[in-house]
Formats: C-alpha cells, structure tokens, sequence
C-alpha cells in the first residue's frame, strides 16, 4: 500500500472519528488520533488501525487546551512525521431550552467544538502552508445550518466552525491547502444513544430517507473530501443527513 502521510483525528475514539480514523487507515495514511478519556475504546481503535497495516498513535489530550493540542501534535509528528490530513471530530453535546442553560454548558460545549477546532487547525496550518499541500475537514453538524431547540451552545459552536473554515479555507487556497466542513444529522452514537423512543420516532419522521445515518456514511465523504478526487473542492458544508428538515 501507498504511504500517505499522517491524517490526525480528534474525538477518534468513537462513533463518527472511529469510523473516519478506521476509513482514512484503510485509505494508507498513518493514524494520530486524541479522545478525552475513554482508554479501552482508543485501544480497539489501535488495534483495527494495526491490522490495517500503517502507524497509529493515541493519546488522551483535551482539544479545548491549546498547550495540550500542542503537545499532543509534536508527539504525533515524532512517532509518524508530518501532519498531511486534519479532521476535527471531537465534539460533546450539553442541551437545554436557554431559559435553563447554564453559562457553565454554553462555555463547554463552546470551548471543545468551537475553540478546540481552531486549537487544531492553528497548530498544524502554518506546516500545511510551508510544505504547500494538505487537507482539512471540520465535522459540524445540520443544527449549525439551521439551528435546533434546545441547542443554541451546540448550533453556535458548530456556526463557528462553518466561518472558521470558510475563512481558512480562504487564506490557505493559495499554498495549496484545502479546508471542508462535513454537516451530518441524525447518526448513530454515543452521542445519539439512550435517546426516548418518543424524540427518535419525531426525529426519523424528519428525514425523508427514515433511517438514522452511521457514523460510516460520514467518514466515506471524509475519505473523499481529503483526496485528490476532491482537489476542486474547498470552503464548503457538505450535509450527511438523509435529506433532514430542521
Ligand atoms: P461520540 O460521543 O460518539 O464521540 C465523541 C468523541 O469526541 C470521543 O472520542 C470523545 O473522547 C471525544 N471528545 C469529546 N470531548 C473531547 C475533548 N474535550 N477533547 C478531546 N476529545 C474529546 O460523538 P459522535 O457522535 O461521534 O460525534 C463526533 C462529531 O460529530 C462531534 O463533533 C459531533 O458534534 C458531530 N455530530 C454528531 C452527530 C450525531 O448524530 N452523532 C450529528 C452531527 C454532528
């Protein structure tokens, strides 16, 4: 197989940055990716990326710390060398109508979407720009499109993210950077999990495909977006999301 180069993940752990992780493996490059806290998920991930036969290295490291970041990116580029591939997957989730939301949960939810994005793509763009190739893919989400109740700290941050890139994506054209958004809706994770049957059944009667996506319909648009198929394409949300309706 072909080396690529090394693609970092944030939130590779699980759900969507498991499967784009596992995806961009499979694709050649070698693997760096982050989580919070979850050591026993990031080892199964290590294992399935071995058996594909390229790098992989892991570390816990919390993306809203820029310092963290820092050290987390210098150590992956010792053990795999250069940074070719970003994909900002991390993200968590703390809803509440605003008459009720904490300061505490709009910081949160802000801090690890929004600014551990930038934390990323601040650390690793000048070495994209300087070696004049690379591609980044952000995972926002449909309720930063269009809004969702009892989601303004999430549909705020993920906003964020579609102006962070649009504005990146800008700046970076010219050394040969390239800088997407991925949007999905409804998928199937952790995050979604343990979810009413009640607000399931409302939420499937909003997508017209009626099925609720998996995190590997989002890593093969990721797997496309960050290759040379895609080498026309920067500054775009691109939705995953069965045709949802906000
Ligand atoms: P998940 O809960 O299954 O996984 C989240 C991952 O992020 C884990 O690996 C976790 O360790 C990591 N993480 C969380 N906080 C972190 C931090 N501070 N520092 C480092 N890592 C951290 O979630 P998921 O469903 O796979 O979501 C992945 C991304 O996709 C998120 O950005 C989420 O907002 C977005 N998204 C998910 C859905 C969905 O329906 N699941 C829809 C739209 C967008």
């Amino acid at each position: 197989m072909n080396k690529r180069g090394m693609a970092i993940v944030t939130g590779g752990s699980k759900g969507i940055g498991r499967a784009v992780a596992i995806q961009l493996a499979s694709d050649g490059y070698d693997i760096a990716f982050c989580y919070r806290s979850d050591s026993n998920a990031a080892g199964s991930v290590e294992k399935e990326i071995s058996r594909l036969g390229v790098g992989c290295f892991h570390e816990k490291c919390d993306v809203s710390d820029l310092d963290a970041v820092k050290s987390f990116v210098a150590a992956a580029e010792a053990e795999l060398g250069d940074t070719v591939v970003l994909v900002n997957s991390a993200g968590i989730v703390r809803d509440n109508p605003m008459v009720l939301l904490s300061a505490e949960h709009w910081n949160e939810v802000i801090d690890t979407n929004l600014t551990g994005t930038f934390n990323l793509c601040r650390t690793v763009v000048f070495g994209l720009m300087k070696r004049r190739c690379g591609a980044i893919v952000n995972i926002s989400s449909v309720a930063g499109v269009f809004g969702n109740a009892t989601q303004a700290n999430y549909s705020a941050a993920k906003s964020g993210i579609h102006g962070l890139s649009r504005s990146l994506a800008k700046e970076v054209a010219g050394y040969g950077v390239r800088v997407n958004v991925v949007a999905p809706g409804f998928i199937e994770t952790d995050m979604t999990s343990g979810m009413p049957e009640k607000k399931l059944a409302a939420i499937l009667e909003k997508i017209p495909m009626k099925v609720v996506g998996q995190p590997e319909h989002v890593s093969g648009l990721v797997s496309f977006l960050v290759s040379g198929r895609a080498s026309y394409i920067t500054g775009q949300v691109i939705q995953v999301d069965g045709g949802i309706v906000l």
